[in-house]
């Protein structure tokens, strides 16, 4: 996702002719567009997208009680069915002048990505919605991205061009393990299995569409110790106000949950009272020097890296830690069998 505009500087990302191509698909007409290598953007028809949006996919799978109640904004519990059905009726069809808008967008990313040999999948599929099933956020589902309408309407060709490419890397990174594990150590995160949250937790937790699992930890220094933490996103109320009908952003709360292995050697949240140890990167400074300065967002490694990839990609380097550009560019420059 690019991020919440209201709670970090930038976003669930927030705030994503010469085309022509080989016309594949039944979308209205509407000719894919060469995007890079052999890979084509692919403008969703209505019913495409409903197929993708409505897959049991990580996402779905990952996400909490809290999760769905709050996208629906409903007053009691909402089951996976509700939700699908929910996020199926949020599809709209793409008009002629927003699919000219990520035309020209396309355009721009094509040239950025031209030097570069990245293992993108064949296709990359353009999906457009309301918004009102991700807070007005852009996002992905596997090798969708789904850019809400008012995303497309109140951005700049620049603009757009910079959410294209955060967008892209969640596909690149959803579609390639081994170098998505090898980007996150750039910024200090290794794979620890996945993190079973006390029910405390895990009936607050919100779930971030491009970085749905917690399985990734990184050693921090709290008081002179070090610390391995994993990061988490929580409502910061157990129950969800239906009748503010806030959007989830207005509740959540990033924090670093503190875990340790256990005597089978799977990590397990730590405990502190007897309750789970909550840490806030905001008071602490380490996480911080692991993670580089080159974004505000931060609230998970496939977060950090997108906007780092996207600076990379736009040649902006003129940033706060150069080193993590530097490391980024070595590891995408091998040839694709060692990435
Ligand atoms: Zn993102």
């Amino acid at each position: 996702m690019p991020r919440p505009a209201i709670i970090f500087l930038a976003p669930w990302l927030l705030t994503a002719t010469t085309m022509m191509a080989h016309a594949l698909g039944d979308n209205e007409g509407a000719a894919d567009v060469p995007l890079t290598g052999d890979t084509v953007a692919h403008f969703a028809s209505v019913d495409e997208a409903r197929k993708i949006l409505t897959k049991r996919d990580r996402f779905v799978a990952a996400q909490s009680p809290w999760d769905r109640q709050a996208r629906l904004k409903s007053a009691g519990d909402v089951s996976v069915d509700e939700y699908l059905k929910f996020v199926s009726g949020e599809v709209i069809a793409w008009s002629d002048a927003d699919r000219e808008k990520i035309v020209d967008a396309i355009a721009k990313v094509r040239e950025r990505l031209r030097i570069w040999s990245l293992p993108f999948p064949r296709q990359v599929v353009l999906v457009q919605t309301t918004g009102k099933e991700e807070g007005g956020a852009a996002y992905c589902r596997e090798n969708a991205i789904v850019l809400p309408r008012g995303i497309v309407a109140g951005r700049s060709a620049e603009g757009l061009e910079r959410l294209l490419l955060h967008e892209l890397f969640h596909v690149l990174s959803s579609h390639n393990a081994a170098l998505r594990q090898r980007l996150y150590t750039v910024v200090g995160f290794s794979y620890c299995g996945e993190i079973a949250l006390p029910a405390e937790l895990a009936a607050r937790k919100i779930t971030n569409p491009d970085a749905p699992t917690i399985e990734h930890r990184i050693e921090i220094d709290v008081d002179g110790e070090p610390i391995a933490v994993v990061p988490i996103l929580l409502a910061d109320s157990a129950k969800y106000d239906a009748a503010a009908g806030r959007e989830f952003f207005a509740y959540m709360k990033f924090r670093l949950l503190a875990v340790a292995k256990d005597e089978r050697g799977h990590y397990t949240p730590r405990l502190r009272d007897e309750k789970p140890w909550l840490i806030d990167p905001a008071a602490t400074p380490s996480y911080h020097d692991k993670i580089g300065r080159n974004t505000g967002y931060i609230i998970h490694p496939e977060e950090i890296i997108a906007d780092n990839f996207t600076l990379l990609m736009l040649g902006e380097e003129d940033v706060k830690t150069p080193k993590i550009l530097d490391d980024i560019r070595a590891i995408l420059r091998q040839p694709a069998d060692k990435k």
